[in-house]
């Protein structure tokens, strides 16, 4: 049978931040939905309601109106479903590499044995093995990404939550760790989201491009991303001849050099 349900669902969602002397509209009324294994990014300007559109799927803020559905139940609170991977690696430096990716099953209380099984799996397939009793600060930029990606994995989410994971690696890293991150979701069949500023590395890594506007966030547009040449890895992306064409309406989309 063909699963024709969202995986991921928002329904005119309107979120408020209150604070005693302070409210932030912070985005109205949007609505999108992923389907299951997609990876959709979300694209727009600083403040305009990306990463809490994340902690609204995630289960950490709750909408003010509207739904938040995965696999079509409302979210109430953090569960295992959902995964995160953030900006920094948060790895800790005085745990070996395999000792980090337990964090995770140890915060769920998950047994340790078969997790630790997985651990190893994840990093003999995705060119870590030989490196579980490294400590963090002996491997690259791009070696610390992809461990904190396994430990997101490690407790097996359906879904993983992507907030700006690259931007605080050089430009060469972060082209290659994109594409390796993109590569390992697909390879995993995981549905992902992730949140950029950099409207070259959504259309590279995405099934589809969604821009919200200003605050308060609503959708704007949203893009299907498809290469005539059919499956097309991150790092092979730039080359494609639609590549350009997507770039330009994104980058209108957002308001050309107003955005950011
Ligand atoms: P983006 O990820 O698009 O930069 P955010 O989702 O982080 O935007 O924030 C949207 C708006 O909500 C911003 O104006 C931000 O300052 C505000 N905001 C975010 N988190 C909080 C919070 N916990 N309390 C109050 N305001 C917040």
């Amino acid at each position: 049978m063909i699963e024709t349900r969202p995986k991921i669902e928002l329904r005119d969602v309107t979120l408020r931040y209150q604070s005693p002397d302070t409210e932030t509209l912070a985005m109205m009324g949007v609505s999108f939905s992923v389907s299951p294994g997609e990876f959709v990014s979300i694209v727009g300007p600083s403040g305009c309601g990306k990463s809490t559109s994340l902690s609204l799927i995630a289960g950490l803020e709750q909408p003010s109106a509207g739904e938040v559905l995965i696999d079509g139940a409302p979210v109430r609170r953090p569960d295992g479903t959902v995964g995160y991977m953030l900006q920094h690696d948060h790895l800790f430096e005085w745990r070996d590499v395999l000792e980090n990716l337990m964090i995770g099953p140890e915060v769920m209380g998950l047994p340790r044995q078969p997790a630790k099984e997985l651990a190893r799996d994840l990093m003999n397939r995705y060119g870590l093995a030989g490196f579980e009793h490294h400590h963090p600060s002996e491997l690259s930029g791009g070696m610390r990404q992809r461990v904190a990606l396994i430990r997101t994995l490690v407790t097996q989410p359906d879904v993983v939550l992507l907030d700006e994971p690259f931007s605080a690696l050089d430009f060469q890293t972060r082209l290659s760790v994109r594409d390796e991150v993109a590569m390992i979701l697909r390879a995993e069949r995981k549905t992902a989201i992730l949140v950029t500023h950099d409207i070259p590395e959504a259309i590279a890594m995405s099934n589809r491009v969604i821009a919200l506007s200003g605050r308060p966030g609503r959708v704007r547009s949203e893009y299907t991303i498809t290469w005539a040449a059919g499956e097309v890895r991150p790092l092979d992306a730039h080359e494609q001849p639609e590549f350009q064409d997507y770039y330009d309406e994104i980058w209108e989309a957002l308001g050309g050099s107003d955005f950011n």
